[in-house]
């Protein structure tokens, strides 16, 4: 029999709704971001933001999908890790409709949902995954029954520094997809601190010496390019030895900044010198987003797994290591 998941997604700025089917089909995929007027993403705002639009992008994804409210069987919802208040929100909202519906609760954990979805797509069965995105930076690969983080940001994230930047920059949120456009017109490199420290790395330093050279005159598509190629080139750095020392065949790129060309590009061609397959998640797919929770959804569902509503309390800091992965 072919089951319906309705996924919630809504840990950050972004709250989104889909349906996968338990044969992997997605069937809807809605969501709306908010874009914060001026400074960085207010947890409340952002957690208002989920209350007021959750229930019209959670009508409009069944609705999508060519079903109703009475032939999900499923709801999962993205615990963690996140905003608290925006967890909340959407947890409280993923509650509620597991109670009406009579149907079984599934809690997500947000970075294994962005892996799975990405296998899923490729038909990936182990890849090594760089994970980057607003809130997160991570190289990722299976090994002893859980997904290990085998390098990751010890300050913020790219997707933050990206954006951070753009503001000073004079530009629109997000600054990501901006400064991949000015990067592309950018030939002059301008050396920036380039923060390797074993398998993690560091992206503040970046940011303050970025706006430095704002502050030299250098000119925006100078140093997006600039910021672009050392940024990147660390995240291949420690790819790289991920995959040496796991040894695994296959890479995989998502999140939302896996949109930019540029890092796929450079992830790519780390790919063919270790001779591994290389996929980057289709950037419907590659954000936050609801499909990729129903999808884990389904998989935690069949490895036998659901959660009671009483001990369904969110977990803002919910590690991607610390979850036992049932199913693989
Ligand atoms: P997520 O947190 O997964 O929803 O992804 C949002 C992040 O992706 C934001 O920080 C954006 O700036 C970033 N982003 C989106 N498109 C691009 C792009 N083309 N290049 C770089 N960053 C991007
Ligand atoms: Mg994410």
């Amino acid at each position: 029999m072919k089951l319906y998941c309705l996924g919630i997604e809504g840990t950050a700025h972004s709250f989104g709704a889909g349906v996968v089917t338990s044969d992997g089909e997605v069937l809807s995929n809605e969501w709306d971001m908010l874009k914060p007027v001026q400074g960085g993403i207010h947890p409340r705002e952002a957690s208002r933001h989920h209350s007021e639009l959750g229930p019209r992008i959670i009508k409009n994804a069944v609705e999508k999908a060519g079903i109703n409210f009475e032939e999900v069987d499923i709801i999962a919802f993205s615990r963690g890790p996140g905003l608290g208040p925006c967890l909340r929100t959407t947890a409280t909202i993923a509650r509620t409709l597991s109670l009406k519906l009579e149907v079984p609760l599934i809690d997500v954990n947000h970075c294994v949902a962005h892996i799975e979805i990405g296998c899923l797509e490729s038909s990936f069965k182990d890849p090594v995954t760089v994970y980057v995105s607003g809130g997160n930076t991570q190289v990722i690969a299976f090994a002893g029954g859980r997904f290990r983080t085998f390098g990751e940001t010890l300050d913020i994230a790219i997707g933050n520094m990206l954006d951070v930047l753009g503001r000073e920059l004079g530009m629109d949120f997000p600054g990501g997809p901006i400064i991949e456009k000015e990067a592309k017109k950018g030939n002059e490199y301008h050396n920036l601190p380039y923060s390797v420290k074993g398998m993690d790395l560091s992206y503040s330093g970046m940011l303050t010496a970025a706006k430095r050279l704002l502050s030299e005159g250098v000119a925006i598509p100078d140093i997006c390019y600039s910021v672009q190629e050392t940024s990147f080139g660390m995240l291949a750095e420690i790819s790289e030895r991920a995959l040496a020392h796991t040894k695994k065949n296959e890479l995989l790129l998502t999140g939302g900044v896996a949109r930019n060309d540029r890092l796929t590009e450079i992830l790519s061609g780390v790919a063919e010198r270790h001779e591994v397959i290389f996929h980057r998640v289709s950037p419907s797919l590659a954000g936050d987003q609801g499909a990729m929770i129903a999808w884990n959804g389904i998989l935690l569902y069949k490895a036998g797994h659901q959660v009671e509503v009483e001990n369904s309390h969110v977990l803002p800091k919910w590690r991607t290591d610390d979850q036992d992965i049932l199913w693989r």
